[in-house]
């Protein structure tokens, strides 16, 4: 039988006391670990965490977490290798792609840990300056933010095992909230691996970092006022988290992460071939394949002007034949595998619902699979769908399948094409492709409301932007609508949702002790 993996909660690692759940090799088919969280302690994990990890990490300054985030930066960076190969046993990915999740994580964190540094020897924030309340000014109102006196849960998806994990907990162990994560249970092992890594390393205090792996039962039960809950996952899930009796009851911060029909936007004027054309078929075909697809942030829905349809079809499939498929230790295949069966059947269904609606202008189909069985491995090839009739293509603007695909559309007008992108009803992130600096400012300006990103790739960037789909720690990430309405990340703004604001009315005397 499979290693049977350990929960780290209140303070200690403990084993569930069921048989677990297995989790399974998406490429040989294999098991690789089970996870089980039956029998756990739940109320005694959370409030281990929040009155002893809560307690020590407040204790800190802003600098001494960072310098904390920094160790783990150092332990996760000495441990890099195996957790390469628990991706590609549990995830299915191709270097390139695990790399986006485990130095992505990495990344993030370091990015966090230097901010620590910057924001000094402090142990609260102020917000904004003092407003007088009193003639002469001797009685003011000065904004403060203090670290919440609760846990973070984060609940999380199963395509980022470790970003998902750092991008939050980086936020708010250096805002001195501790964290309880809890993985989907489909690629469980590399989040638990990381934090069992941690915490045998005696970096941060007892209770500061836990994982309760397999199922979800009860965590939402145990959620007290001050508490933080971070969600990513699909709208379905999201929408029963905001609606638990805890939540409602005790008004817990809840952030949603959930999923987007991103877009990709060609601007008027561009011929094919040219050079901001050329940059939007690579930056497709990019998207759709890295981690096959399996990006919240992937592109899904791509736009050009009516007479470039054919040309972008052409110059968007080429790029997309050349995408070898199948097992991810050949070192020939750049597309691994998704996740799951239950992922595959996923995107099977999604694509022939879409294929209602659109025709195929590259079938993933004609890609035969490189050193893996097609009757195990869960990869399929990318596929790209096209329809003349966006407007009337509805299903094609509110279904993400979340695998390789993406489905190309022409627009007439520019209000047209404005109109079809935000037909998304709120995404994550929109990339626009084209060369007039002021046209592509304008356009930004009137799809920013929409979206909680807005990525130019012109002629005068292409070898230096940072590419449509990664998220980087700088910037805001979340989006309006049914992208889940979330904000995280955006630079030090990632430490509101961790903080608690409050107006301190007092004299100037009182408040120069700040
Ligand atoms: P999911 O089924 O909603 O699962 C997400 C997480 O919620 C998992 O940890 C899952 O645990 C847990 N969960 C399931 N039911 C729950 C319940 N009743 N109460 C509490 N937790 C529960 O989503 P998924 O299919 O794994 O993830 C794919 C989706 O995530 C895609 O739609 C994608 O767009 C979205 N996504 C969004 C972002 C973003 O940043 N916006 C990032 C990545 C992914 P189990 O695994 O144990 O069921």
């Amino acid at each position: 039988m499979s290693e049977l993996l350990l929960n780290h909660l209140a303070g200690r690692a403990q084993a569930g006391t069921g048989h677990g759940t297995a989790l399974i090799d998406p490429v040989l088919g294999t098991e690789i670990a089970r996870v089980d969280a039956t029998g756990l302690d739940l109320t005694a994990g959370f409030a281990y965490a929040r009155e002893e990890g809560g307690a020590a990490l407040r204790a800190l300054s802003y600098a001494q977490r960072g310098k904390l985030l920094d160790a783990i930066v150092k332990v996760l960076q000495a441990n890099r290798d195996r957790y390469y190969e628990i991706s590609t046993a549990n995830s299915g990915t191709v270097k390139n792609d695990t790399a986006v999740d485990v130095d992505g994580g990495i990344y993030t964190l370091g990015t966090y840990a230097r901010m620590g540094e910057s924001l000094g020897d402090r142990r609260h924030l102020l917000d904004g300056e003092p407003a007088s309340l009193a003639k002469g000014g001797a009685f003011q109102s000065q904004h403060v933010q203090v670290p919440t006196r609760g846990v973070a849960l984060f609940i999380n998806a199963f395509n980022f095992p470790s970003w998902g994990l750092w991008e939050k907990a980086g936020p708010a162990l250096l805002s001195g909230v501790p964290v309880i994560v809890k993985p989907a249970t489909a690629t469980a092992w590399l989040t638990q691996r990381m934090v069992q890594d941690v915490n045998a390393a005696g970096i941060l205090p007892p209770g500061a970092l836990s994982v309760v792996c397999g199922s979800s039962a009860g965590l939402l039960d145990q959620l007290a006022p001050f508490d933080v809950v971070s969600f990513t996952g699909s709208a379905e899930t999201a929408a029963l988290i905001r609606s638990h009796p805890a939540i409602a009851r005790g008004s817990v911060r809840v952030n949603i992460e959930a999923d987007s029909i991103n877009s990709a936007l060609l601007l008027p004027g561009e011929a094919a071939g040219s050079e901001a054309f050329e940059l939007l078929a690579k930056e497709v075909a990019r998207e759709m394949t890295q981690k096959s697809g399996q990006k919240c942030t992937a592109i899904r829905r791509i736009f050009v002007p009516e007479a470039l349809y054919a040309q972008a079809t052409d110059a968007i499939a080429a790029r997309l034949a050349k995408t070898t498929v199948g097992n991810p230790r050949n070192d020939t295949v750049r597309m691994g595998a998704l996740v799951s069966r239950a992922q595959l059947a996923a995107v099977r269904a999604g694509l022939a619902a879409l294929k209602q609606h659109a025709e195929v202008l590259h079938d993933g189909a004609t890609h035969a699979l490189v050193d893996a069985d097609p009757a195990l491995a869960c990869c399929v090839g990318p596929t790209l769908l096209g329809t003349r009739n966006p407007d009337r293509a509805k299903l094609v603007h509110q279904l993400e399948v979340f695998g390789p695909v993406a489905t190309l559309m022409p627009y007439g007008s520019m209000e047209e094409a404005l109109a079809l992108v935000r037909g998304g009803g709120g995404s994550l992130v929109v990339s626009i492709y084209g060369e007039d600096p002021r046209w592509i400012a304008a356009t930004a300006l009137e799809l920013a409301d929409s979206h909680g990103r807005v990525h130019v790739i012109s002629p005068d960037v292409a070898q230096l932007h940072t590419g449509h789909g990664n998220v980087m720690p700088q910037s805001l990430h979340g989006g309006p609508g049914r992208a889940g309405g979330g904000e995280e990340l955006g630079g030090i703004r990632a430490l509101n949702f961790y903080h608690r604001r409050s107006a301190v009315q007092a004299s100037t005397a009182v408040l120069t002790a700040f």
